[in-house]
Parts: structure tokens; C-alpha cells; sequence
């Protein structure tokens, strides 16, 4: 039988913050803890070793591999359980990146109002190299031009050799790795 969420006893403190900020303050995009069903590591059978996690939004359950699921493992699967546009934005590439900005907001206690909203209206290049002109007080005229300063090849771009420089990433799914 399958425990609920509410009932899991590791679903405390920072698994608590990670669905708070999943859930976000206005708009309740996951079920409550006590209807979402945590099955057990041998009640489904996944295609390949490396998968961590699944979520079955009909049910809803979440499957971990491991419990306590690694924090962004959590967060990420809560993120495929939430109810959201994903036709603007690749909802895997997306839920991978927002999962671990997702974990660093709710370890420094920062509840957004509705962080999920970012799939629904993705920010546009120019409101992203604002807020990193705010943060950072550099300028840049492109993402690619900022992942070349830093020094960091996101997953998602490649770099191209000849040029010298990360070429383009297949989607603005650049903010969550700020
Ligand atoms: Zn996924």
C-alpha cells in the first residue's frame, strides 16, 4: 500500500519548503500532501538505472528510487506533478534546470508567489541580462555572451570550437542556472 506524502516521515522541513515553493503562494499548483501517494522503490518497474524519480500526474503519485529522495530528485518530480502550461517551453529541460533553483530558494527560505509561472511566460533574453546587470552590475548583450564570461557551458548549449564561444541554447532556460 502506498503511503501519502503527508504521512512520509522524511516530508519535513526542507522537502516541506521545496513543495511550498513548488506549490507557490497564489495559485496551489500541487494536489495537498495528503492526496499525492509516495509509492515504494520496488512498486514500479523503470527502463533504465539512472532514472531517480517519476511522477504520475492522474493518480497522483510520485516513485522515488531512493527515500528520502535526493532533494532535487524531490523537486523535480514535484515540478512534473504540478499543474502547468508546458506547450512554451520543453517541460524536461525545464524541470531540470528549475529543479535545483527550486531546492536553492527553499534552503534560503525564499517563497516565491507562483515560481511556475516561468512556463507559462517565459522571460524574454533582454529581462534576463536586466537582472543580471542587477545582480552582477555587468552588462551583457546576450546569454551567450554571459555564459562565455563565466566560464560555464550549460548542458542545454553547446561550444563551438571555431568561434570560440557557447553558441545559442535551444531555450531560455538559462535563468534558473543564475
Ligand atoms: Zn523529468
Amino acid at each position: 500500500m502506498p503511503v501519502k506524502l503527508s504521512d512520509c516521515e522524511w516530508f519535513s522541513k526542507l522537502y516541506q519548503k521545496i513543495y511550498a515553493v513548488v506549490n507557490g503562494r497564489t495559485k496551489s499548483r500541487l494536489p495537498p500532501p495528503s492526496e499525492i501517494s509516495v509509492l515504494l522503490p520496488s512498486e514500479v518497474k523503470v527502463s533504465h538505472d539512472m532514472v531517480y524519480g517519476t511522477a504520475f500526474q492522474d493518480m497522483p503519485a510520485l516513485w522515488f528510487r531512493e527515500i528520502p529522495p535526493d532533494p532535487i530528485v524531490f523537486a523535480h518530480e514535484l515540478i512534473h506533478l504540478a499543474k502547468k502550461d508546458t506547450t512554451k517551453v520543453s517541460e524536461e529541460e525545464y524541470a531540470y534546470n528549475l529543479a535545483c533553483f527550486v531546492v536553492f530558494l527553499a534552503r534560503i527560505d525564499v517563497m516565491p508567489r507562483d515560481i511556475l509561472r516561468l512556463f507559462e511566460e517565459p522571460p524574454s533574453e533582454e529581462a534576463i541580462l536586466n537582472a543580471i546587470e542587477k545582480v552582477m552590475g555587468l552588462k551583457f548583450n546576450s546569454i551567450e555572451e554571459y555564459f562565455d564570461f563565466t566560464g560555464v557551458i550549460p548542458y542545454f548549449a553547446e561550444y563551438d570550437l571555431r568561434a570560440r564561444r557557447v553558441k545559442r541554447p535551444t531555450d531560455i532556460i538559462a535563468l534558473s542556472s543564475l
